[in-house]
């Protein structure tokens, strides 16, 4: 941070809410500190294996795994290179922005893109879903992209339930399946939900920095690489399984391995990955609880209006008409060091987003919210006081300890 940034900022820990890039525990910024090393070496050639093993344990598969310097955009980019050609039909379950920007992609790569429509407050209707692969009497659909968690509106989309829709259909088709905002956060199971590509991220429930991407890739997926005619260099399967490590073309990112050690140790030797699910349920809930709260007296309100799809990881937040959530960002930014995540796309400024994924415990959340209330009250944004309150009452009760 340059002096003109840290003179500008109240003091004291910033505190980062945003939801992804997360924060950094200081034992994996520490472990990234490493000193350079051949990536051929054999030192860290065994982290470098561990790494691996551990993403696939994280993603819970024992399938192939494909990595990249790059963030999530680059997996994305990897899992339809890999798997189409030019003019197959990919549906999109439309769930934000991040299934639009998907979306988008495809079309730029020259994929003819379905859209499976669906209320963003609510998310897609399974039904809906069924309905699409029936009428795809040829199998023209080659593969149905979903994001497990959109983290521009809160929401998760439960895969199993799109994996059923496909086998009662009989349907061919791959699941892609994003998980750059659940993996490491929400539970997800790449084998047992029979996803052919799940695509990931390092910067958010890994706790890492943003630069590792990856591609799981299911046996199913690996039989259909060789067909997929789209134009593809750096992200190309085949050439990354000539290589040595079976990834990357070039200089693989050695530091980040390090730090991926460190937070694989942390997630499953110090807490355990079904804890984590755990602990993001329960600050996830603690969240809702809040803002359901100041949604009192015509105040803001939870984005995702369906319960069963409540996001453990991030939480939209829809200001009351006639309120900017930029400007409330940015109080809660220059006033209180507090750093909140926007509305993305359409949402605008309608939108903040509270992202609670990652390094994070209740004091942290709490603090974060109890900024987030102050901010509305120095900015006359109409809201129930005491959201706070209602989040610690949740976290008090013994069945969230
Ligand atoms: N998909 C989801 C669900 C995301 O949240 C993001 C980024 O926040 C992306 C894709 C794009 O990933 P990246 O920004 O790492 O390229």
């Amino acid at each position: 941070m340059s002096a003109t940034e840290t003179t500008r900022r109240p003091r004291g820990r910033q505190f980062f809410a945003n939801p992804g890039p997360t924060n950094i525990p200081d034992s994996v910024l520490l472990a990234i500190a490493h000193h350079t090393v051949d990536f051929n070496d054999p030192g860290f050639i065994d982290v470098y294996r561990a790494g691996v093993a551990g993403l696939k344990r994280v993603l819970k598969t024992e399938q192939e795994v494909f990595l990249y310097t790059g963030s999530g955009h680059a997996a994305w980019e990897a899992s339809l290179v890999n798997l189409l050609s030019p003019g197959d039909a990919v549906l999109i379950l439309e769930s934000g922005h991040f299934s639009q920007s998907w979306g988008r992609m495809a079309s730029d790569l020259g994929l003819e893109v379905r859209n499976l429509a669906a209320d963003w407050r609510r998310g897609v209707d399974i039904a809906d879903l069924r309905a699409a692969l029936a009428e795809d009497h040829g199998h023209a659909i080659k593969a149905v992209c979903v994001v497990h968690n959109e983290t521009s509106t809160g929401m998760t989309i439960p895969v199993q339930e799109v994996r059923a829709a496909m086998d009662e259909a009989g349907h061919p088709a791959l699941l892609l399946a994003d998980t750059i905002s659940s993996l490491g956060s929400i539970d997800f199971r790449m084998d047992e939900w029979g996803v052919d590509a799940a695509v990931g991220g390092s910067q958010k429930g890994l706790m890492l920095p943003t630069g590792l991407g990856f591609t799981g890739v299911s046996a199913k997926a690996m039989a259909a690489h060789p067909d997929a005619k789209l134009k593809r260099h750096y992200f190309d399967w085949t050439a990354m399984g000539k290589r040595p490590l079976r990834s990357f073309l070039g200089t693989v990112p050695t530091s980040i391995f390090y730090g991926l050690r460190e937070a694989l140790r942390l997630i499953e030797d110090e807490e355990g990955l079904e804890n984590v699910f755990r602990r993001h349920a329960r600050l996830g809930e603690a969240v809702r609880r809040c803002v359901r709260h100041w949604s009192g007296n015509d105040g803001p309100q939870l984005f995702c209006t369906n319960p069963g799809r409540f996001s453990d990881s991030v939480t939209a937040i829809l200001m009351p008409d006639g309120q900017d959530a930029d400007a409330l960002r940015r109080v809660a930014l220059e006033r209180f060091n507090v750093s909140l995540g926007g509305g993305l796309g359409p949402l605008g400024n309608r939108v903040f987003r509270i992202g609670h994924l990652g390094d994070l415990n209740e004091p942290m959340v709490l603090g974060t919210l109890a900024s987030v209330e102050l901010a509305m009250k120095v900015s006359g944004v109409p809201h129930a006081a005491g959201g706070v309150d209602a989040a610690m009452a949740y976290l008090a009760e013994p069945a969230a300890a």
